[in-house]
């Protein structure tokens, strides 16, 4: 007569357990028959950070973008700010390889003297990131013709390489632009926003373009930019003040009072090489210059940096599985670390002037120069050849070869907006994604940027590529 159960009574309890054991049975083997989703990966060279929180602002209701998105995060990118340095090392972990120096025209140490920067050398010396993406960079004229028309032109692009994601079959597809880093340069990072709106529209119609083949996404930037106001050229300067001190700046690395440049694009780094006993007077030298914001090299233990603010020695240990930091200045504060310093004394945080990795980390991801031991370090391990001595232009300043086809490309008047710079604006990029699970810390280094996203490959001193079954 009675015809349900009771809820609550044991064989009410039983019956729901085999629903339940039913349902989970239904549910794995939909599970098991129903393939990952793809994965796209999106590169926009040189988009700050900024623009990303801009236009993802929860404050914009429905005119905020990528809706749906978690992020965006700071991407503290490597020092220098710079692609050929940047992609190395936030891809690195999942196997690419090391750029050979930190711009196509590089010092070669096997050869002793300056190599790269031409359209046949393009060719012929190996960046690996440039062949890393589905859909990149073919050749140097294709950024030649991007430059006149920047956004349009990048957006056609992007647009283009977004209909061959979905007509691939890969279950991974990664995507390039560079339009995005010339479109900086000439215009401003407001000239981002424009990807942003396209690059949003575009994502929603690949979605609607393949319904049975669902794909999440990672959007990301490999650093920032920063500027405003026409730049200042340190090169020349740069190169007077080395003279002065005694230096004949070469092509070639031979006699023992010769320093190499490498003037190519304009940007906010710059590298010097020298033979090892010149390295401090070097460093020393430049840092002086006007515009010249600090200078770094390696020391038999440590690294040093001198700046108009000071100098200082900085230590590196492990103990304990963990990194830490003891920055040491002789004088001033190069680094401007001291009251941090002081304040992790006071948290406990500190152990006898050593700093732990991760707090210094936390504690400097927004700064003026943000995380800047591990960078400053890094900026000597991220490219085959390292330079002796490297330098961080300030504000309002710029290093680059007087007449290069880059300033030709620039030429629409004086450059206001550059990267390469430990400061905080050409180095902070962006990271954003829907990948289910995943939650966006506030920001994360370049290095940590992708693990969550991807299998990691063994590397043998980063030199094994990407395993193709990823
Ligand atoms: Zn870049």
């Amino acid at each position: 007569m009675r015809r349900y159960r009771r809820r609550d009574g044991p064989e009410g309890k039983g019956a729901i357990g085999l629903i339940l054991l039913a349902a989970l049975l239904v549910a794995t083997v939909v599970l098991a028959d129903e393939k990952p989703k793809r994965r796209l990966f999106i590169s926009l060279d040189a988009v700050p950070y900024q623009v990303a929180e801009d236009v993802m602002d929860p404050a914009l209701g429905d005119e905020a973008l990528f809706q749906g998105f978690k992020g965006p995060v700071r991407l503290v990118s490597t020092f220098p700010s710079s692609t050929s340095v940047a992609l190395p090392g936030i891809l690195g972990p999942i196997g690419l390889r090391l750029s050979p120096g930190y711009e196509a025209r590089f010092f070669d140490w096997n050869e002793g003297k300056v190599r790269g920067g031409g359209a046949v050398s393009y060719r012929k010396i190996e960046f690996p990131w440039r062949e890393w993406f589905d859909w990149g960079r073919k050749g140097v004229a294709g950024s030649a013709i991007e430059a006149v028309k920047p956004v349009k032109s990048g957006i056609k692009r992007l647009r283009n390489a977004m209909d061959d994601f979905v007509r691939s079959d890969k279950d991974e597809f990664w995507i390039y632009s560079a339009a995005t880093d010339i479109a900086g340069h000439v215009i401003s990072p407001e000239a981002h926003k424009d990807f942003f709106r396209a690059l949003d529209e575009m994502i929603l119609e690949a979605r609607q373009a393949s319904p049975d083949r669902p794909f999440d996404v990672v959007v990301f930037s490999d650093h920032g930019m920063e500027g405003g106001d026409p730049l200042i050229n340190v090169f020349k300067p740069a190169k007077k003040a080395l003279k002065a001190s005694g230096f004949r700046v070469k092509k070639k690395l031979k006699a023992p009072q010769v320093v190499v440049l490498t003037p190519f694009g304009l940007v906010s780094n710059f590298e010097a090489y020298t033979h090892d006993e010149n390295k401090a007077r070097v460093a020393e030298t430049l840092a002086t210059v006007e515009g010249v914001d600090l200078c770094a090299y390696e020391l038999e233990e440590g690294w040093r940096v001198e700046s108009h603010r000071g100098s200082a020695t900085l230590l590196q240990k492990e103990l304990e599985d963990r990194v830490w930091w003891s920055y040491q200045p002789h004088h001033g504060d190069p680094l401007e670390f001291l009251d941090l310093m002081a304040t992790m004394e006071q948290e406990g945080v500190a152990r006898q002037g050593w700093l732990p990795d991760e707090a210094c980390f936390e504690a400097t991801f927004d700064a003026e120069n943000p995380d800047p031991f591990y960078r400053i370090v890094h900026a000597f391990e991220l490219v085959t050849n390292p330079a002796s001595v490297i330098c961080s232009v300030g504000r309002g300043y710029m290093y680059g070869a007087p007449h290069t086809s880059v300033l030709a490309q620039f030429g629409k008047g004086r450059l206001r907006w550059t990267h390469g710079a430990l400061n905080r604006e050409a180095t902070l990029g962006f990271l954003f994604s829907d990948v289910e699970g995943w939650d966006a810390p506030k920001a994360v280094r370049f290095d940590q940027a992708i693990l969550p996203f991807h299998a990691t490959v063994e590397t043998e001193a980063g030199a094994e590529a990407q395993d193709p079954s990823w």
